[in-house]
């Protein structure tokens, strides 16, 4: 990498995302997320934001005059229970700095608030404003917020999503898989394994013969993971069990994907009529496919990189975010956050050295996009 004098100092990035990591911020916890999103609404009001409260716990902040505004898409939860940062404190060590929700995305919320910055620094928003929501569920699907990210969406000239880049790379996200869980429970009949075995009809047993059936759904070539996650049953090892849930995880790269494996787990029979199946679940998030409105934005933030002396490339993930539910919508580039590795893992970290060319591309796609 060449150095650029467009470039934000560490220095100053630093301070807010300690600000925001010493807030614990776990999904569920109301009270801990609001306290988050009032330290960004401080920020953006700074900034003459219109601030608005949606239903739910959503916060949106208008900047300039709204035509189809360009949407920047953030969260405010953590994966991370409260108590998390004394075992696993905001701490730097070298080119990383480390904390629970560092990566995944408060330095990406911290990465927005400096763009902004820049640009209203620089002279105003660009035509047709900018957008930021602010959302407090996206670790545990996005269940209130989805309604209005959709909405954002429908009115956006383009949505830049700042979670983070793939981990340990320059890479965007121009991709993501659709994401689904379904949960299968077996009702069989309970008796005594060893006086009356024949009275019985085992939900286990028959969980076992319908558990390759399920993994057969899967279709590698096609993208789509199909995985029996969770398995409980039974209630004593003398009792021929009565119950058992099997809970699956699964990935489709399109939409007719995703159809496909609904309407096959909807089709499943038990081979023993005595046992009774039930279904619940489906598709959570839609596939964010790689289409051509996502790569010719993904192709601007390349030549930006490029004017600021780093090359980025991009990647289609298999995790899930809110870039799933705008993309069918708006063009949509995700991974637009900070660099760095570990999310969701101990080891979580943003790293110092890459993170300023990142923020400087934000804010120069934000400027023109
Ligand atoms: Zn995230």
């Amino acid at each position: 990498m060449t150095s650029s004098a467009s470039l934000p100092d560490v220095a100053q990035l630093l301070p807010d995302l300690y600000q925001l990591v010493e807030i614990e911020s776990p999904s569920g916890h109301a009270e801990a997320i609001s306290r988050v999103m009032d330290v960004v609404e401080g920020w953006a009001r700074a900034l003459g934001a219109e601030v608005q409260l949606l239903a739910g716990g959503t916060r949106s902040f208008l900047f300039g005059e709204q035509q189809r505004p360009a949407l920047i898409l953030t969260h405010a939860d953590t994966v991370w229970p409260l108590g998390t940062l004394e075992g696993m404190p905001f701490r730097v060590e070298g080119d990383r700095v480390y904390g629970p929700g560092t990566y995944d995305m408060k330095a990406g919320i911290v990465s927005a608030i400096h763009a902004l910055r820049a640009i209203h620094a620089s002279g105003g928003w660009p035509a047709g404003g900018l957008r930021l929501l602010l959302t407090p569920d996206e670790e545990v699907g996005s269940s209130s917020s989805r309604v209005h990210i959709e909405a954002a969406a429908r009115e956006a000239r383009a949505v830049l999503v700042v979670e983070p880049p793939v981990a340990d790379s320059h890479a965007l996200k121009t991709g993501r898989k659709g994401v689904g869980s379904f949960v299968v429970t077996l009702h069989g009949i309970a008796s005594h394994a060893g006086n009356k075995p024949e009275e019985g009809a085992s939900a286990i047993a028959e969980a076992a013969r319908l558990i390759p059936a399920i993994h057969a759904l899967a279709r590698p070539d096609a993208g789509t993971t199909v995985s029996v996650g969770l398995i409980q049953g039974g209630s004593a090892v003398n009792v021929i069990p009565a119950t058992c849930t099997l809970t699956i995880d699964v990935r489709v790269s399109s939409l007719a994907e995703g159809e496909r494996v609904t309407a096959s787990m909807h089709a499943l029979t038990s081979s023993d009529p005595r046992v009774r199946l039930e279904l619940s679940g489906g598709l959570n998030r839609p596939p964010f496919e790689r289409g051509p409105q996502t790569m010719a934005l993904y192709a601007r933030a390349q030549a930006l990189a490029h004017t600021l002396g780093f090359s980025l490339t991009e990647e289609v993930v298999g995790g899930g975010s809110d870039g799933n539910f705008t993309a069918p919508l708006a063009p949509t580039l995700d991974g637009l956050g900070a660099p760095g590795d570990g999310a969701h893992a101990a080891h979580e970290h943003v790293r110092l050295d890459r993170w300023p060319y990142h923020v400087a591309l934000l804010t120069a796609l934000l400027r023109e996009v």
